[in-house]
């Protein structure tokens, strides 16, 4: 990608997943545990689960200075909020994920031989994790969430929750063994459209 390196925004280091490697030191070996809470952003989640923009996540990373750039591996974790696919109740769930990326120095071989969106790169001192975690979350995130793996979902006829309603509740489910008669009697008389009683007959009855 024939990009222009120094016009790429720089990174905003009050964002809670924006990073500053400076400590770290820049060799090879050096290493600096990072066990933090920061605030969740927005958009780490997908469809009717994610973690609400706000809620605490939980990091826990190793930062390793390698010859490429910064190392950062570890596990994130945070609570989840998702909409049941079967009952549409909302129920609290968490999400744990690994994380290892590396983020390149300017100017190292994997910077001059790869595209952004194939490695992350360091803005000066400064790594951001949101896309990685956004990434990461999503994938671990199941795509039709339920609030319990044996929810029996709502009933298709009045929408009521399956958990409320009693073991036999139906909606006019005729016994199939009674459907045949109910048949008979409700078999339409055999009078043609329009037709009138002769007149005859019905000076009769009176
Ligand atoms: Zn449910
Ligand atoms: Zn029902």
């Amino acid at each position: 990608m024939p990009e222009n390196r120094t016009s790429q925004p720089r990174l905003d280091p009050r964002k809670p997943l924006v990073l500053d490697t400076r400590e770290l030191g820049r060799r090879p070996g050096s290493m600096r545990p990072l066990k933090i809470q920061v605030v969740a952003p927005a958009g780490l989640g997908v469809g009717l689960i994610g973690v609400p923009e706000g809620a605490p996540l939980d990091l826990d990373l190793r930062l390793e200075s390698v010859l490429e750039g910064v190392l950062v591996s570890g596990t994130a974790a945070a609570p989840v909020v998702g909409e049941c696919g079967r009952c549409l109740e909302s129920f609290d769930s968490t999400v744990e994920v690994d994380v290892q990326e590396l983020f390149a120095y300017p100017a190292s071989v994997t910077d001059l031989t790869s595209d952004d969106d194939e490695v992350s790169r360091l803005r000066g001192d400064l790594i951001d994790l949101e896309p990685i975690m956004r990434d990461a979350v999503v994938l671990a995130l199941p795509t039709n969430p339920v609030c319990r793996e044996d929810c029996p979902g709502l009933c298709p006829e009045c929408g009521a929750h399956w958990d409320d309603l009693p073991g036999d509740h139906t909606h006019d489910q005729v016994d199939p063994r009674w459907a045949a008669l109910q048949n008979l009697v409700q078999e339409p008389p055999v009078v043609a459209d329009g037709e009138q009683p002769p007149p005859a007959a019905e000076s009769q009855e009176k």
